[in-house]
């Protein structure tokens, strides 16, 4: 039996549940106690009744009771869990470190008379200049798909990954997390496939988010999750994993059936979130935190409201110890979603037509804003601190979410040929050189959509360091956006965008600052 200062048989009142939670911000023990049959319990005070109920059935299970009656097990995890650390800010640094490199090239054109805009933004945005003489520049975010095996077979009805072998070791990927570490650590991305198939080599105290996690990466890993037990999932919160994104599509058994070709699939995943809520509450920790990746397809494109309404009833409304706005709370973002337009020529029978799309922007997402207002209120957020749902989760809609330089129609009809981001691209690519993106062989490429598509990568990290292959291919970088970006992941789109828009500003205010001066009259002579 774990430790717990309230006597078994105790009754879990509310009162005790508020009293351990309090022992629980200072005690080094886990917060257990146990009911008067004898079992070990969690309060779940955070949650909502409904999932409290569920999370509470689940650790009554044989899985979780015969881990948390280890109390020096439970005391060993908690003792050596470690804090995510905090993810760097992509776009600002890929504007930021273009402006202190080439400002001084800008600002010599300027004093030479150039007053073109787009001339300045070239030059101040112009990775080749930038990276002349830096063998340190900042990789910012370093995708690592460390297999692309993956144990659903067959696999999902969308998924369109192309294989290839494993070659690269534990040890290897370690060595390009410390390479990349230097001189700030990137923020970590474990993908596949199926990353959690390499098990401890991922999850174990000397696995790849334990060391990335201590050179001072956070590290997010892109899983089905059916694979996190309740070991797994103690293991991912000891280690100091940031965030899960975890494929979740439809909350209807037979549609993600479907999707997923298996309908026993889905409660495997349910199973694997609850877990790591489990595994949460039981180290008292907030993270990792989780997000859902929702594959948008014809079939399951009118049922988002459904899914956003089940994900608001399992996520946690309160953190423990957490006192202050609800909007404010660290988990206040737990449970986000990120919906992604099916991808890849060989899914065009599971895209939405433009009349289907047009109806989910449109009637579907203001049925989702309904669902996320009437959230707010249950919970108790102040009318004055609601936001929209497109505001709380930025990033989540497609359309939204960036720029697409075109109207609602034409971005639909686009969508309908697979075309999701075509109207949203840079003309250049500013980000491409601030990531790395290694397959299992060991090829790197620029970024995600690369990694998916394959253009002949700018070379393999068996044979030379990430820095070199960016470097020795940044002449290329003038080549994209081209045919193989069209699958351009929507965050990439998103800070290109706002990583030209930080550029734009930067000259305009040297324009303005250069003619207020009255410099323009002697320039312009
Ligand atoms: S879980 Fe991911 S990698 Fe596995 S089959 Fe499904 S889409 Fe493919
Ligand atoms: S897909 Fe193209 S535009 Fe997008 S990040 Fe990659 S190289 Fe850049």
């Amino acid at each position: 039996m774990t430790s717990s200062t309230d006597a078994p048989g105790d009754a879990l009142s509310g009162e005790a549940i508020d009293r351990r939670i309090q022992q629980h911000r200072t005690a080094e023990i886990t917060l257990t106690v146990t009911n008067p049959t004898g079992e070990t319990v969690l309060p779940f005070a955070g949650y909502r009744q409904s999932h409290r109920e569920r999370l509470q059935e689940r650790l009554r299970r044989p899985e979780w009771q015969a881990i948390l009656a280890r109390g020096d097990a439970m005391r060993q995890w908690k003792a050596g869990m470690r804090l995510p650390p905090p993810a760097p800010a992509q776009q600002a640094r890929a504007s930021q470190y273009l402006r202190e490199r080439n400002a001084e090239r800008a600002k010599k054109l300027l004093r030479e008379g150039v007053r073109d805009e787009r001339a300045l933004v070239e030059v101040l945005g112009n990775w080749e200049t930038a990276l002349s003489g830096d063998d340190r520049f900042p990789i910012v975010f370093l995708g690592l798909v460390v297999t692309l095996d993956c144990f659903f077979l067959p696999r999902c009805l969308y998924c369109n990954q192309t294989w290839l072998p494993r070659r690269l070791t534990v040890d290897n990927w370690k060595g390009l997390l410390s390479e990349a570490a230097q001189p700030t650590p990137p923020y970590v991305y474990l993908t596949g496939g199926e990353p959690l198939q390499l098990g401890a080599e991922v999850w174990g105290d000397d696995g790849l988010v334990a060391f990335a996690t201590q050179l001072g990466s956070a590290v997010n890993i892109n899983t089905n999750a059916a694979l996190i037990t309740p070991q797994v999932a103690l293991q991912l919160v000891k280690v100091g994993l940031a965030k899960l994104h975890i494929s979740l599509d439809s909350v209807d058994p037979e549609v993600q059936g479907q999707l997923f070709q298996r309908r026993e699939r889905l409660e495997a995943v349910l199973s694997g979130i609850y877990n790591v809520q489990i595994a949460r509450e039981a180290l008292g920790a907030r993270h990792p935190q989780i997000h859902i990746n929702c594959v948008l397809t014809a079939r399951n494109i009118y049922q988002f409201p459904d899914l956003l309404r089940f994900l608001l009833d399992i996520r946690q409304v309160r953190s423990s110890g957490f006192e202050g706005k609800i909007k404010d709370d660290p988990l206040f973002g737990d449970f986000a979603f990120h919906l992604i337009p099916v991808g890849g020529s060989e899914n065009a029978l599971l895209r939405p037509t433009a009349e289907e799309w047009k109806r989910f922007y449109t009637e579907t997402w203001e049925e989702a804003e309904h669902v996320w207002g009437d959230y707010q209120a249950n919970v108790g957020v102040p009318q004055d601190e609601r936001q929209p749902l497109a505001a709380h989760v930025p990033f989540a809609n497609p359309f939204l979410r960036a720029d697409h330089r075109m109207s609602l129609d034409e971005y639909c009809e686009q969508a309908a040929l697979g075309n999701y981001w075509q109207g949203a691209l840079t003309e250049r690519c500013y980000v491409g050189p601030t990531q790395a993106f290694v397959l299992p062989d060991g090829s790197q490429h620029w970024c995600g959509g690369h990694a998916i598509r394959r253009p002949p990568p700018l070379g393999n990290v068996q044979g030379s360091m990430l820095r070199d292959n960016i470097r020795s291919n940044i002449g290329r970088l003038a080549e994209y956006p081209n045919a193989f970006c069209t699958g351009c992941a929507g965050a990439t789109c998103v800070i290109n965008q706002g990583t030209l828009r930080s550029l734009r500003k930067q000259v305009a205010e040297w324009l303005h600052e250069w003619d207020s001066s009255g410099n323009s009259h002697h320039t312009d002579r």
